[in-house]
């Protein structure tokens, strides 16, 4: 196996190409809503979502842009005082609201000494074109990336996690994103309800049709207070109950079958314990990576 089939781009490398030194993201909620529970797109959210799995606690303290980046900093300056910022929109669906509204946030976040620019992440289906444009002018002077939770490329799957969007809806989020020089960003869930590997590698290929800068993927996680956590205690959940070895394989193969490029930020995701019910790896991500990486030596050596 030649070990370039195995090469992958992390995040560190990917925003080097943009940004020097180093770089540290830092979530803020900008009180938006989500479309698919305020009933704009849908009610009910997507069947394993719990927001509060994945916003860190000081997003939820009700504080503004502002105060949500100097509270990040400075939990993070304390150990690299020289660490240079990126507000990352992530809670909910950044875009969800007034356009003047939003714009104003994302200017706010970049007054922030040390914000050397944003990553908003939002739904393929809400990005409406005025706000892309108001956010390719802002690229010409600051960092703006676009972050879009595609998850599969299987509109079945789409409609049974209840995501209210379609592929479609990526591809030409995606698409008009890259047309007004925004680098892009794709998160996707691997081991989806009803969901095969080979359906998790087809989604890998689809999004390799795309222009895509970056990807983050984890694999599915079963998450108290959620619809597929009923589900699951019901027995009615069809998903893969992927170990970390069986993880790993598949992790392999979507780096082999990944287009050269696109950088791969994360692998897997961690829930917070009180909440997570399955899997319980118990892997940060860099601990998974550095398995990764091991397996991926192993394999190149042997062959
Ligand atoms: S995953 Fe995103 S789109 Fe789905 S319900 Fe949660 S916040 Fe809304």
């Amino acid at each position: 196996m030649n070990p370039a089939d195995f090469d992958f781009h992390s995040f560190s490398q990917f925003i080097s190409g943009y940004l020097p030194g180093k770089i540290q993201k830092i979530t803020v909620n900008a009180g938006f809503t989500c479309p698919n529970r305020d009933g704009s797109k849908g009610t009910g959210g997507c069947i394993y979502c719990n927001n509060n799995s994945f916003s860190p606690g000081y997003t939820s303290s009700g504080g503004s842009v502002t105060e949500q980046l100097l509270q990040g900093k400075a939990f993070f300056a304390r150990k690299y005082p020289e660490m240079r910022y990126l507000a990352y929109f992530q809670s909910y669906t950044s875009t969800n609201g007034d356009i003047e509204k939003v714009m104003q946030l994302f200017n706010e976040a970049l007054s922030v000494d040390g914000i050397d620019g944003i990553i908003v992440g939002t739904r393929p289906d809400c990005m409406p074109q005025p706000l892309l444009e108001h956010l390719a002018a802002l690229s010409r002077d600051r960092f703006v990336m676009v972050e879009y939770g595609a998850e599969t490329a299987s509109d079945h799957t789409l409609k049974r996690i209840n995501r209210c969007h379609t592929w479609a809806d990526t591809a030409d989020a995606v698409n008009r994103t890259a047309e007004c020089g925004i680098p892009v960003g794709l998160h996707l869930i691997m081991g989806l309800p009803g969901e095969t590997r080979e359906d998790m590698l087809r989604t890998i290929n689809a999004v390799n049709q795309l222009p895509v800068d970056l990807i983050k993927i984890h694999q599915l996680q079963i998450i108290e207070g959620t619809r597929l956590a009923a589900e699951y205690r019901a027995g009615s959940c069809d998903i893969i109950n992927f170990n970390v070895d069986e993880y790993l394989d598949l992790c392999c193969d979507i780096i082999k079958t990944l287009r050269p490029g696109i950088g791969i930020e994360r692998f897997v995701s961690q829930a917070p314990d009180n909440l997570l019910i399955c899997p319980r790896w118990g892997l940060k991500n860099y601990q998974f990576t550095s398995l990764l990486r091991k397996r991926i030596s192993e394999i190149t050596q042997s062959t």
